[in-house]
Formats: structure tokens, C-alpha cells, sequence
């Protein structure tokens, strides 16, 4: 057991206590070291379990109905992800999840962070162009006796890209050591 000198009081202290027994002044100790790692791996911990959900909640999206059309004589029309470029955000989704599972089991891996970003962009643009082409079908068929609207899973997918976003994003923002 070393003996430091208090930089307070300039008392001798043992190099193991946590407070100047003299005049309470606090000393960083290994134990207190650690607390702010800790904090941080919690925090990426999260991060990474929000991107997996959000890439698992586009997959998801991706198999659900895109765009919902209620025709005369015909009723109603339900077209999926998958029968277009919901293919393409099924994958992406479940490559986005892939890179947060990397973050959750190997700690803050930059690389796997800058792909699921990568990823997220991809999916938001191809889920873009999917509103946009669904609003252009919305205003022909409510010129006529029909109606349509987005789908549930162009909606789902919206909130997933958001949740990616933030989740690889914040890992890759997030410092090893606090
Ligand atoms: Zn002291």
C-alpha cells in the first residue's frame, strides 16, 4: 500500500482510498475509472439493440402491405413489399440488424457501424420512392370512385429507418472511453 499526498491539504493518504480522510477531497481510483466505460458500453449496448430492432421492424414492413387499394367491383387490393422493391428492403433491413448485432457482441466497431448507415440510406431512399409512386396511384384513383392509401408496411418502415438512423449513427458517434 503506497502513500500519496492529498493535492488539497497535502495530508499522506493511502493510494486506495477513495476520499482525503483529512479534508474529504476525492481521488480518481481504478474502481471510479471504470464507471464511465461502463456507462458508455450500456449506452452502445442500447444503440446496437435499436438498430437490430429497426432493421428487423423494415424487414418486417417489407412483407407487409405497401399500398392498400379499394376499387369498384374489384375491392380491395392489398399489394405487399415483396411484389416490388420490398425485396430490396427486406435485405437491407435484415443486413441493418446484422450490423447491430456485430456492435451488440464485439463492442464499437466503426466499420459495421458506417455499412448499417449505408444500408439505412438505401432502405430510406427505396422506401422514398415507394411513397411517392404510392401518392401518384392515391390521386388517380381518387379521381375516381375508388380510394387508396399507404400501407402498413411503407409506415413501419418509415419508423425502422428513423430507429436505424439513430441507432448507427449513435454507435458510430459513441466514444470507447467516455
Ligand atoms: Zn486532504
Amino acid at each position: 500500500m503506497a502513500l500519496i499526498t492529498c493535492p488539497e491539504c497535502s495530508h499522506d493518504v493511502s493510494d486506495q482510498a477513495a476520499h482525503c480522510p483529512n479534508c474529504g477531497h476525492p481521488f480518481v481510483t481504478a474502481s471510479s475509472d471504470t464507471t464511465p466505460v461502463t456507462e458508455t458500453s450500456t449506452r452502445l449496448r442500447m444503440l446496437a439493440i435499436v438498430t437490430i430492432a429497426s432493421g428487423a421492424l423494415i424487414a418486417v414492413g417489407s412483407i407487409m402491405p405497401w399500398r392498400t387499394a379499394i376499387l369498384p367491383f374489384v375491392g380491395t387490393i392489398n399489394v405487399n413489399g415483396t411484389e416490388g422493391d420490398g425485396i430490396i428492403t427486406l435485405i437491407l433491413g435484415a443486413m441493418i440488424a446484422a450490423t447491430g448485432l456485430v456492435v451488440l457482441l464485439m463492442g464499437r466497431t466503426p466499420g459495421a457501424s458506417v455499412a448499417g448507415a449505408f444500408f439505412t440510406a438505401a432502405a430510406g431512399l427505396v422506401a422514398y420512392l415507394a411513397f411517392q409512386s404510392t401518392l401518384e396511384v392515391i390521386q388517380l384513383v381518387d379521381s375516381d370512385v375508388g380510394s387508396a392509401s399507404i400501407g402498413v408496411g411503407l409506415w413501419l418502415i418509415a419508423i425502422g429507418i428513423v430507429g436505424a438512423a439513430i441507432g448507427t449513427v449513435g454507435t458510430l458517434t459513441t466514444k470507447a472511453n467516455g
